[in-house]
């Protein structure tokens, strides 16, 4: 059965971030990887998390609450989207990094990356940013279904490279729902609860 999410608090800026005392499990990922979709097939849901027809339009973050385990899934904004000014992205970057680097609650980060592309520089430096910070990293593939199975499994093998530490890379698919058992678990063991 699916845990419920209900989304218990949206932050947009920096002095609303305050202490969430649960164990928290975050989403990141560039803006069009498939978050939103993600987030909605984990619950079993079609629209909890808004599917954004405008890449990098959620700028929020988002606590959902897992029901019945009692923690976090928090939707971090997507990053890296092209068209928006400098200080936008600033801006995002600023309220990310708060709230990645005071925060005793935050378990995990789920790293979304397109199985489609190859590894992308801004993806890379999320990925080294959260080393240095030592915080543990579930990455997840999406859109598996989009591309061959060899194809996914060369790109799997890649990022198992560049990550390393015995990392499991996992693959999704929120069309097909391939994967998101497998997930769901990883982030549950990840919430430590
Ligand atoms: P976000 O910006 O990261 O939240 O991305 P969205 O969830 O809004 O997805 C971006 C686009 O990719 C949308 O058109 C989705 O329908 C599509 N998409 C997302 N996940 C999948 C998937 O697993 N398979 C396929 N085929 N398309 C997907």
């Amino acid at each position: 059965m699916n845990p419920i999410l209900e989304l218990e608090k949206t932050i947009y800026l920096m002095n609303q971030l305050e202490d969430m005392p649960l164990p928290q499990v975050a989403m990141a990922g560039r803006s069009n990887v498939g978050k939103s979709s993600l987030v909605n097939a984990l619950a079993g849901r079609k629209s909890l998390a808004k599917i954004s027809s405008t890449p990098g339009k959620t700028r929020s973050l988002n606590f959902y609450r897992v029901v019945p385990d009692n923690f976090y899934l928090v939707d971090l904004p997507g990053y890296g989207y092209a068209r928006c000014s400098k200080t936008e992205r600033d801006k995002w970057a600023r309220l990310i990094e708060a709230y990645l680097t005071k925060n005793e609650w935050l378990k995990a980060v789920a790293v979304l990356l397109d199985s489609r592309l190859p590894p992308q520089k801004i993806d890379m430096e999320l990925v080294s940013y959260l080393q240095a910070l030592r915080i543990p990293m579930i990455p997840i593939m999406t859109k598996s279904d989009k591309v061959k199975q060899k194809d996914c499994a060369q790109r799997q093998r890649q990022w198992k490279n560049i990550i390393g530490d015995n990392t499991k890379i996992l693959v999704s698919s929120s069309k097909t729902g391939s994967g998101l058992n497998k997930i769901w678990a990883t982030i549950r063991d990840a919430s430590g609860l």
